[in-house]
């Protein structure tokens, strides 16, 4: 295996790409062997840019988040440096590459003596590792110009703090739960001034010790199988088993008992445990197909961007208005709405509205917030074609944007360090203009001005979407979310007091967010939001699987590929299902159709998420999140074994006629 080439193109596509900019951190990273940290049987997921596991259950870090916090230290060359959590010595060779001296504290002995032989064996003269608790620092050499600590506590140390030179930086993930964290920086500004900001939002082992976690509140690991916790899950199995609705196939099903469950329902939200897996879809399509036929849904709202939907959405309301000239889905991951599933239930949009007053037809929209550019194009499309001097005016104000078309996220990197003025006050300003010229607009044609704003609105969120991704997940996972509910409320808002509508998003996106470890963090999504907004009047159905296949990349803007979906870990609600020994099933979990297994449901456990990225060899840090599964959907739907979605390949497109979205 070619290390020095996987750790170059990690630096390059998973360092540099998302955002680390300081040559001096990209350099060292490029020089540390990260597999000589590693025990021989993860050595060849060195550098998949993934936290692994190491001895005495620790960790090394994920190389991303070592670099993001090296570059926070802002060194120079030459410093003195204190890090705290020496675990494999990984990031303690990373400083060393950089730093004059670095001091290491780790409180596990095993990993004191293990870093210290493979830093002697690289060379590494200038670290220093000590066995102590490193909430106390390391007085004899402090004080310090950077201060790292690589585990979370409750509060930045005290001890810590005066350890820092004036102008010295400390750097920390701070957290009220000890699973969930917020990196932030403490710069000591004066003698007794200091000022926190915060960078990201990641997930440290705990630190602890006497200014961090005692060893009590540190929660055990959910997945360690006690033996008791088995035998319940065999009886929890079983009740299960006893309450589902076992179906025999997805064309088959029938449907009539989860209509009544969903009632008078105005919001139905449908989930997927991936983004890539054939039976979601079309279990997603089957039940849609009868909302729209049977209950009268208005329109499916996706988790795609608006601009590409507008395209499916054009084909099957049978639109005579010129649809835009790109091809719907290009970008990466293209297979999420590209796909023979999808297709499928185009076509049959297509002819369900064939017959149908146009007032009476199913509309398709898409809620997601990643087409800037094109947005900005169809906005433009629109103002040349109803109001040219707005147009001429539009392009000036959207012109601030241009620099940086081909990578939104560097825009929002120069924003945020000073070096580029922000794009702000255009962008709200011009969707002021279009919202106030709304009656002379809409008089032409209500759905083309529907168009018109929710491009304008997309850019003002995508805007600030790609500005606030520097300041860690959570605000920018919080603005897409709550991006996706106002276009979900403006819509149904357009369709009248009446209207209906189905979603189509990840289960992370329509479950209730309070009852996941998201909440901890902050978080909240389309789920918690619609709960907060309909009450019980929104149904919302997550879905699962043991193993099979998926579509997924292994790295952003990979190629896709169809993976093994591993069998799902012990202690998670998959591992439950599994044992059911069921095929397929609708599991009702609102009162009182779940009297039975609620309690037993309740007990938080394991849930997994593939998204467009699978990374098989990291599943429990990467894939797997904690939950409470009666609390974050009414229904859940259960596929033992799953096959990929089939993606759609230019040459089977050839023959559509010219308005057909996908393009040729
Ligand atoms: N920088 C490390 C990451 C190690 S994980 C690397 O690159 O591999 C965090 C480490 O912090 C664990 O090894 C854990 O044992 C250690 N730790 C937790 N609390 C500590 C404390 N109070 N003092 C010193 N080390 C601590």
């Amino acid at each position: 295996m070619d290390f020095s080439k996987l750790r170059s193109n990690m630096v390059e596509h998973q360092i540099a790409a998302r955002g680390v900019r300081s040559e001096a951190v990209l350099n060292a990273m490029r020089k540390v062997p990260r597999e000589r940290f590693l025990s021989g049987r993860l050595r060849e997921f060195a550098y998949d840019d993934a936290p692994l596991p190491i001895e005495a259950q620790q960790t090394i870090s994920q190389p991303y988040i070592v670099a993001l916090m090296t570059e926070a230290l802002a060194l120079e060359g030459g410093e003195t440096v204190l890090e705290i959590g020496t675990g494999s010595g990984y990031a303690a060779a990373v400083l060393a590459e950089i730093a004059g001296e670095v001091y290491t504290v780790e409180r596990v002995e095993l990993l004191v003596e293990q870093a210290r032989s493979r830093l002697a064996a690289l060379g590494y003269k200038n670290i220093h590792v000590r066995h102590a608790d490193g909430t106390l620092g390391w007085t004899e050499h402090a004080p310090y110009d950077a201060i790292i600590v690589a585990a979370g506590g409750p509060e930045v140390p005290d001890t810590l703090k005066k350890q820092l030179k004036v102008g010295g930086r400390l750097v920390i993930p701070i957290g009220a739960d000890p699973r969930v964290q917020e990196l932030v920086r403490v710069t000591r500004t004066l003698d007794d001034t200091f000022t926190t900001e915060d960078i990201a939002d990641v997930r440290f082992v705990p630190l602890v010790g006497k200014e961090g976690w005692s060893p009590e509140e540190i929660p055990q690991p959910v997945r360690s199988g006690q033996e008791g916790a088995r035998l319940a899950d065999g009886g929890l199995a079983g009740a299960i088993a006893e309450s589902c609705e076992p179906f025999d196939s997805i064309e088959t099903a029938d449907f009539d008992a989860l209509l009544d469950r969903i009632g008078d329902a105005k919001v139905v939200l449908l989930g997927e445990a991936t983004h890539g897996t054939s039976e979601f879809y079309r279990m997603r399509q089957r039940i849609s197909q009868e909302l729209i036929a049977r209950k009268g849904f208005r329109f499916v709202a996706i988790e795609g961007d608006w601009p590409d939907v507008a395209r499916l959405d054009h084909y099957v309301r049978h639109f005579e208005f010129p649809p835009s000239e790109w091809t719907a889905f290009a970008r990466f991951p293209t297979w999420m709405w590209r796909n023979n599933e999808v297709r499928g239930f185009i076509d049959w949009l297509r002819d369900h509205n064939a017959d149908r007053r146009p007032r009476q037809r199913t509309a398709i929209y898409g809620l997601d917030l990643y087409s800037l550019y094109t947005s900005i194009s169809s906005v433009l499309r629109y103002l040349d074609d109803v109001d040219p001097d707005s147009a001429r005016v539009a392009r000036q104000r959207y012109a601030c944007l241009t620099p940086w078309q081909s990578d939104p996220a560097a825009y929002g990197h120069a924003a945020l360090t000073g070096g580029f003025r922000t794009c702000e006050g255009e962008v709200v300003r011009m969707l002021a203009d279009i919202l106030r010229k709304q009656s002379d607009y809409a008089a032409h044609d209500g759905e083309r001005f529907l168009d018109a704003t929710q491009n304008a609105r997309l850019v003002t969120d995508a805007e600030r979407y790609y500005r606030i991704m520097y300041y860690g997940s959570r605000a920018s996972w919080n603005l897409r979310d709550t991006h996706m509910f106002d276009t979900l409320k403006s819509l149904l808002a357009f369709h009248g007091a009446e209207a209906k509508a189905i979603v189509w998003a990840h289960n992370s996106h329509v479950g209730d967010a309070a009852a996941t470890e998201m909440a901890a963090r902050g978080e909240h999504n389309i789920g918690r939001l619609c709960r907060e907004e309909f009450g019980l009047n929104v149904y919302s159905i997550g879905f699962g699987t043991d193993s099979g296949t998926v579509a997924a990349a292994s790295d952003w803007d990979g190629p896709m590929e169809v993976k093994t979906v591993r069998p799902a870990l012990h202690r998670s609600y998959e591992s439950l299902c599994h044992e059911t020994g069921l095929p397929r099933f609708m599991l009702p979990l609102r009162l009182p159709a779940s009297s039975a297994i609620r309690t037993g449901l309740e007990t938080p456990r394991l849930e997994r998420a593939i998204g467009v990225i699978y990374r098989p060899e990291t599943e429990l840090a990467s894939h797997y999140f904690e939950a409470v599964l009666p609390r974050q959907f009414d229904e859940y739907i259960w596929f033992d074994k799953t096959s990929a979605v089939t993606p759609l390949v230019t040459k089977a497109l050839k023959g559509l006629p010219d308005t057909y979205p996908f393009g040729v």
